[in-house]
């Protein structure tokens, strides 16, 4: 990876953090965004609004040694740096996580709730639910734990009276499903203001996840 990619990530993790902003789905200092760079991560740095922020602001960590204090003295990273480390690490084929503090999806996280398979689309993040977290405090191991295994074999989840992590194969991809998870919520949240709202099946799921292997790609018939 040279400057330029670098100089592109750091822009692209900007830009990102401000889409959010206009999506509605993140505000004020909430919310974080890294991707992939190298053997590290590019991390938006701690208590910065998405509008302060600078390209020469996000702040690198290497994946490998970041266990300590010592690369937190220079800048500050996001205090949930632990959560990305621990998801890139993890997951070697997704190269972009973001954590937002969306209304609608935190309003269900507060109720310690996980998205059952109300609407097909809940296969976007990987499975025939969206898991909530346990709660633990930001900032710590034991949150990051919890969001990991919540994101055992998906792509997003709530963490509890906290928020939502979405991961991507870039970041695009993943503020997509960040927002896809707040869009979901919102519709589960009035669903349920008519009672319990019926589940598709396992067996309804499975073929919408079957299905989301050729959505959106050109096939030799067309
Ligand atoms: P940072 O400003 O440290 O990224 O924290 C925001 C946040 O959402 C903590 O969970
Ligand atoms: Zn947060």
């Amino acid at each position: 990876m040279n400057a330029t990619n670098e100089d592109a990530l750091r822009h692209g993790i900007v830009d990102t953090a401000l889409e959010m902003e206009r999506l509605g789905i993140n505000q004020g200092t909430s919310g974080n965004v890294s991707a992939r760079f190298g053997d590290g991560l590019l991390i938006t740095p701690s208590g910065v609004p998405a509008r302060e922020l600078s390209a020469e602001g996000i702040v690198y960590l290497p994946l490998g040694v970041c266990d300590g204090d010592d690369v937190l003295r220079v800048q500050r990273p996001s205090s949930e740096w632990r959560i990305h480390r621990d998801l890139l690490r993890a997951r070697p084929e997704m190269h972009a996580v973001v954590h937002t503090h969306s209304t609608a999806a935190t309003a269900l996280a507060i109720q310690g709730r996980d998205i059952p398979a109300v609407h097909y689309m809940v296969a976007a993040a990987g499975g025939a639910s969206i898991r909530c977290a346990p709660y633990a405090l930001f900032g710590t191991q034991a949150l990051s734990d919890h969001a990991l295994a919540a994101l055992e074999g998906r792509r997003a989840c709530l963490l509890a009276h906290h928020g939502v992590v979405a991961l991507g194969a870039d970041l695009s991809r993943a503020v997509w499903l960040a927002h896809e998870v707040e869009v979901l919520a919102r519709q589960y949240l009035l669903a349920l203001q008519l009672g319990a709202p019926p589940v598709l099946t396992g067996e309804q799921m499975h073929e919408v996840l079957d299905r989301f292997k050729t959505y959106g790609k050109r096939s030799k018939d067309d």
